[in-house]
């Protein structure tokens, strides 16, 4: 099929993210407002299409899937999507497929998830405290997602746990959330809260607790070492060295990852996002809908790529939100 993905920058495009519905069971106050208008399920991209778009991105080097949204365990007859892809890691091609999930279906899908061969799953919790937890999520119940998290550990699932590092928020409960997550065998990973979507009566500045601060509470307790692991991602790993307990901080505000980027991300109306970050995209549903043969796909695929954009350019440092971009997280596919 080709020479790999390759950008302008000289990276390899070997991850691609997909969100395979824009819905979702919560409204968390930093993704989503609380009247969404989502799109007409018309307009969303069927099963079979996202099964050709997937299998023609790993044709052309893609080995590692991420399935998100939205919440993309909420999609009617996502299974099947899954059962489907199980064939591509069978050959080989396809190195891992994962989800990112908010936890809420997991007691009904953990097991049918492992046996299409998901290894791991991320499941983003900002708190344990049930409370707080449904005054973040607005529609969320701690119990139940605490329940999927155990239907998957027992399904053989590996979990990480994703956390907002939220001011005024969480930042009681960072030794708490490290301590559950090593009692219970899971990864834990900080993520700064970054400027997407329409603000609304949102502070963001208000709410945005840098890594840097939270680190520097783990180590009002511990002394931290940090680790050169590299992923491709954006999540820089350190070390409690007391415990060796591995953590990860995703810095997009403070730290820039973007040289070593290898994925984009596709949403669920097929427009490739070449960065998170930028508004570039394009537009795969003329290729797809208007060939039968997958040859135009790759070509627009490919051109895409050539204009993935060196980074980013989300900053708060001048203490207003620059480099917003209007779009949500569950458009793009967090
Ligand atoms: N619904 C699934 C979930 O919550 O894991 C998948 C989609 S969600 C958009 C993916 C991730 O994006 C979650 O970990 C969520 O916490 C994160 N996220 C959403 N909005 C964010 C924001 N404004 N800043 C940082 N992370 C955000
Ligand atoms: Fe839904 Fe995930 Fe967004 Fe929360 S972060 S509203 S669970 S898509």
């Amino acid at each position: 099929m080709g020479p790999k993905l390759i950008d302008p920058f000289h990276r390899a495009i070997s991850y691609l993210r997909v969100s395979v519905t824009d819905r979702c069971d919560f409204r968390c106050v930093y993704c989503m407002s609380e009247n969404m208008t989502f799109l007409p399920k018309k307009e969303l991209l069927a099963l079979e299409e996202l099964d050709r778009m997937c299998t023609t991105f790993v044709g052309l080097g893609v080995e590692k899937l991420r399935i998100t949204g939205g919440e993309p365990l909420v999609r009617r007859d996502i299974m099947n999507f899954f059962k489907g892809m199980t064939r591509h890691l069978e050959s080989g091609a396809l190195k891992e497929l994962t989800v990112t999930t908010n936890g809420s279906q997991l007691e009904k899908f953990a097991g049918d998830l492992a046996a299409c061969g998901v290894k791991r799953i991320n499941v983003s919790l900002d708190t344990l405290d049930e409370k707080k937890f449904a005054k973040i999520t607005r529609w969320g119940r701690l119990t139940q997602v605490l329940a999927g998290i155990r239907a998957a550990q027992k399904a053989g699932l590996r979990v990480k746990i994703n956390t907002v590092a939220l001011k005024d928020f969480n930042e009681d409960e960072l030794f708490t959330l490290a301590h559950w997550c090593a009692e219970e065998g899971m990864d834990l990973t900080f993520i700064e809260v970054m400027p997407m979507g329409d603000l609304g009566n949102e502070d963001r500045i208000g709410q945005y607790w840098s890594l840097k601060d939270l680190r520097a509470q783990l180590e009002t307790r511990f002394t931290t070492t940090d680790l050169s692991e590299q992923t491709g991602g954006p999540a820089r790993y350190v070390r409690i060295n007391e415990t060796g307990q591995k953590i990860g901080l995703i810095t997009p505000l403070t730290h820039n990852f973007c040289e070593s980027c290898n994925r984009v991300r596709l949403t669920c109306t097929l427009e490739l996002y070449m960065c998170l970050g930028q508004d570039e995209m394009a537009d795969l549903r003329k290729p797809m809908r208007e060939h039968a043969d997958d040859a135009m796909l790759q070509q627009a695929i490919r051109e895409a790529i050539l204009r993935k954009p060196k980074g980013h350019d989300f900053d708060y440092s001048r203490q207003k939100v620059d480099g917003q971009v209007i779009r949500h997280m569950s458009h793009t596919g967090g």
